[in-house]
């Protein structure tokens, strides 16, 4: 009986670090056909529309359109920056 449940436990704990190791490659792989898109890329697109909405620089807090705004994203959420300085001292 005991050897029954010690027996149970052990496959709970394989199936648990399993499942890990796979999301942990599924995870990868999905970064790797995925990458990140370049951050470096200027204002000085001519293919972005004018206006757009208002957002706060959250280095100086001073308010920019999203169509003129220095762009970054980072884990998922994208940040905007009145100046090229505001974005590398986010980095920083
Ligand atoms: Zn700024």
């Amino acid at each position: 009986m005991l050897r029954a449940l010690a027996y149970l436990i052990a496959s709970v704990l394989v199936i648990t670090v399993v499942r890990s190791i796979i999301g942990i490659v599924l995870k990868g792989f999905s970064d790797l056909f995925h990458p990140a898109p370049d951050p470096q890329k200027g204002p000085s697109s001519p293919s972005v529309p004018a206006g757009g909405e208002l957002k706060k620089d959250p280095v100086c807090g001073t308010f920019i359109s999203t169509a003129t705004a220095i762009q970054k994203r980072s884990a998922g959420e994208v940040y905007y920056f009145c100046s090229t300085e505001c974005r590398d001292k986010f980095n920083g």
